[in-house]
């Protein structure tokens, strides 16, 4: 029974979780995630350990500060579980004593999704570090991946995340510029464009065209639902990375299994 590996992991994602919470506080205005120690935004107060331990705190407090009862924004748990969930999946698609390179890589690549969905929600921007260090965890991935192998794969490997890059970047650019033409406006942000870049340099050509096509779908739904309760109209902008990253999680999780669906589905 593995239940105690489980609840490490999920444990263990609930703390990184509340990293993230710094970081996606602090990072779009370009401030240290290190310093200074975590704070109330509102009353200053510095926190306690006792005030910061995962999930439970927000609860435990009834979701406002202990010290001036200001409200306590409710992505601070939801960051902390979804982490905590995503990592337990992750080791139970990537199983460590077997997988490890593709274990830590993924969890390296959730993150990013992670923090970028939170931001991207909360500041509707993408923060080009973010970007960035993305495609350097990407590169450095399959850099080590191939020295690791080397006898077995062939130089052909390393081109896999450019091909991924160039179909995500393409894809998103097209549509980006087609829909300018008809809409006569951005219907895509810059930032949008530049993360399904980094998602192919993940995932490779062939899961990034499938993220994307997810992506539009999910969107398209979330967008119907919005519209129905009336709560955007057809000028409203709704961040699309949130849809991008979703997509990717999809494929992480069941890409290969889509991917020979869809093959299957093509040539039967
Ligand atoms: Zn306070």
């Amino acid at each position: 029974m593995n239940f105690s590996l489980y609840l490490i992991t999920f444990v263990f994602g609930t703390i990184v979780g509340s990293f993230f919470n710094v970081c996606i506080s602090r990072l779009p205005a370009g401030a240290s995630v290190i310093f200074p120690a975590s704070h109330c935004p509102s009353c200053q107060q510095r926190l306690s350990p006792l005030d910061l331990v995962p999930v439970l705190s927000f609860f435990l407090l009834r979701g406002r500060c202990r010290y001036c009862q200001a409200k306590i924004s409710a992505r601070y748990p939801l960051v902390e579980m979804v982490t905590g969930f995503l990592f337990v999946g992750l080791v139970l698609a990537f199983p460590v004593d077997k997988a490890a390179l593709s274990f830590v890589f993924n969890v390296i690549f959730v993150s990013f999704l992670i923090l970028i969905t939170f931001i991207d929600l909360e500041q509707q921007l993408i923060p080009d570090v973010l970007i960035l260090t993305g495609f350097l965890a990407a590169a450095s991935f399959y850099g080590l991946k191939f020295a690791w192998n080397l006898p077995r794969l062939d130089y052909g490997f390393l081109l896999w995340p450019l091909f991924g890059t160039v179909a995500g970047y393409g894809t998103m650019f097209l549509v980006r510029f087609i829909g300018g033409i008809f809409y006569k406006k951005e219907v895509l942000g810059e930032g949008d464009v530049f993360l399904a870049a980094m998602i192919g340099a993940f995932l490779g050509w062939q899961k990034v065209l499938l993220s994307l096509f997810l992506a539009y779908l999910i969107a398209a739904v979330i967008a119907l639902v919005l519209l129905l309760l009336k709560k955007v109209n057809l000028q409203s902008l709704v961040p699309f990375g949130p849809a991008l990253a979703v997509g990717a999680l999809v494929m992480i999780f069941w890409g290969e299994q889509l991917i020979s669906c869809y093959l299957r589905f093509i040539f039967y």
